[in-house]
């Protein structure tokens, strides 16, 4: 008699569960196991900064019930190493056939973590009195945490300091024309903009900024983005490059997978939804002995105020970029290319637009064509 297949997943997020269902959508009868230090059952990221932060939502957790996945979830467990088939927790060893490793990614923080982050649900929770009048919240990091988190501040009629040490909001992914666009619908919102400086010194209630500006707040939340989770791997001879370092198809080592914010595939790290979902769908395949190519292309949005931002593509900031005003009711788009060919598009409530697009991305379409059928 064959052995039962032992799946060991680390990370009871969303990429986690996802392998997980994807296993037994696939047919799989492996033994699995998924193990999450968090100690609620998954739950959905993306509504912390906007729904449940403004209180007008309860969280969403990804899954009414866990009998019918017939998996053993291990909640409250933390993953502390790594050996020979064998994942080493502080509940005991788990021995494995494959792993697959979906720790995500935490937040940076300022040094001596004066402030709050968001990334859990306890985080949000923490952080949701502080959206209401007469609050005031100093934003460290204008990047899309940072930006929703202003824009669901001002929903609430809390005042909102942004600061960043870069010329504008999501510069590094969106480039200096969208970044402006997004400034001024923040400030439209009467968000208090400090761009180009940075963090002198900060204390709980109290953020010093290098241009001499002394913001006296009632909380900090610490926005500056977020590493891979992947310090329990130190010594573990998988490869920590920005993230576990994964061939194009998500496996990092003998039976050892990774997928989501934690993964960096061939170069690449994506800290989307929609990405994580892709490559647990992807490896779970791979797993099953049924491999799938994997070609998807990144997708995100962002909401902030009544706009639903959406990029489709992988544009680079420093990529040329046009804005057509779409549809029936002319929403902006941005265009992006490099060389003459389509690299992505970022759409402002355009996403029939944005979806419209996928196959001249995928194909690199040349952007001159792009444009006149848009403005045909
Ligand atoms: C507030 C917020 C808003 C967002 N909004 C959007 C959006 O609008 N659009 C979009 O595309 N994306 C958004 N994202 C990003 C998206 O939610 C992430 O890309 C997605 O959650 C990644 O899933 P993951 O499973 O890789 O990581 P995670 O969801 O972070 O899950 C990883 C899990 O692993 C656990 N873990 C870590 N280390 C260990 C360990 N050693 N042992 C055991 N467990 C461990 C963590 O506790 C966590 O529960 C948002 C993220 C946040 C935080």
């Amino acid at each position: 008699m064959v052995d039962q297949l032992r799946v060991v997943v680390v990370g009871a997020g969303l990429a986690g569960l996802r392998v997980v269902e994807s296993l037994r959508e696939k047919g799989s009868e492996a033994s699995i196991v998924l193990v999450g230090e968090e100690a609620h059952e998954p739950y959905d990221r993306p509504p912390l900064s906007k729904h449940v932060l403004r209180g007008d939502r309860e969280p969403m957790f990804l899954r009414e019930e866990y009998e019918s996945l017939g998996a053993d979830l291990r909640l409250g467990v933390t993953a502390t190493g790594l050996g020979d088939h064998v994942l080493r927790t502080g509940d005991g060893d788990i021995e494995f056939d494959h792993l697959v490793i979906a720790t995500g990614a935490a937040p940076r923080r300022l040094p001596g973590a004066p402030g709050l982050v968001l990334r859990t649900l306890d985080d949000a929770r923490a952080l949701s009195p502080y959206l209401s009048p007469g609050k005031t919240l100093g934003i460290v990091g204008a990047g899309l945490i940072g930006c929703e988190v202003a824009a669901s501040a001002r929903t609430k009629a809390a005042e909102v300091h942004l600061v960043d040490v870069l010329d504008g909001p999501l510069i590094r992914v969106l480039g200096p024309v969208l970044s402006a666009r997004i400034a001024d619908l923040h400030r439209e919102h009467g968000v208090h903009l400090h761009l180009g400086t940075g963090v002198a010194s900060a204390s709980s209630d109290r953020l010093a900024l290098a241009d001499g500006t002394v913001l006296d707040v009632d909380v900090v939340l610490e926005a500056m983005g977020v590493a891979p989770s992947v310090g329990w791997l130190e010594g573990s001879g998988l490869t920590l490059d920005n993230g576990v370092r994964c061939d194009a198809g998500g496996r990092a080592g003998d039976g050892v997978w990774a997928v989501g914010d934690v993964a960096n595939w061939a170069g690449v790290r994506h800290e989307h939804w929609t990405s994580a979902g892709e490559q647990a769908a992807t490896v779970a395949a791979a797993i099953t002995g049924v491999p799938v190519t994997h070609e998807a292309i990144p997708y995100w949005w962002s909401d902030q105020y009544d706009v639903k931002l959406q990029g489709l593509g992988s544009p680079a900031a420093d990529d040329d970029v046009v804005i057509v005003d779409v549809g029936p009711r002319q929403r902006p788009l941005a265009v992006y290319s490099r060389d003459g060919r389509l690299t992505g598009v970022v759409g402002f409530s355009a996403g029939a637009a944005v979806m419209k697009l996928r196959q001249e991305i995928a194909d690199g379409a040349p952007v001159a064509d792009v444009l006149a059928a848009l403005a045909g």
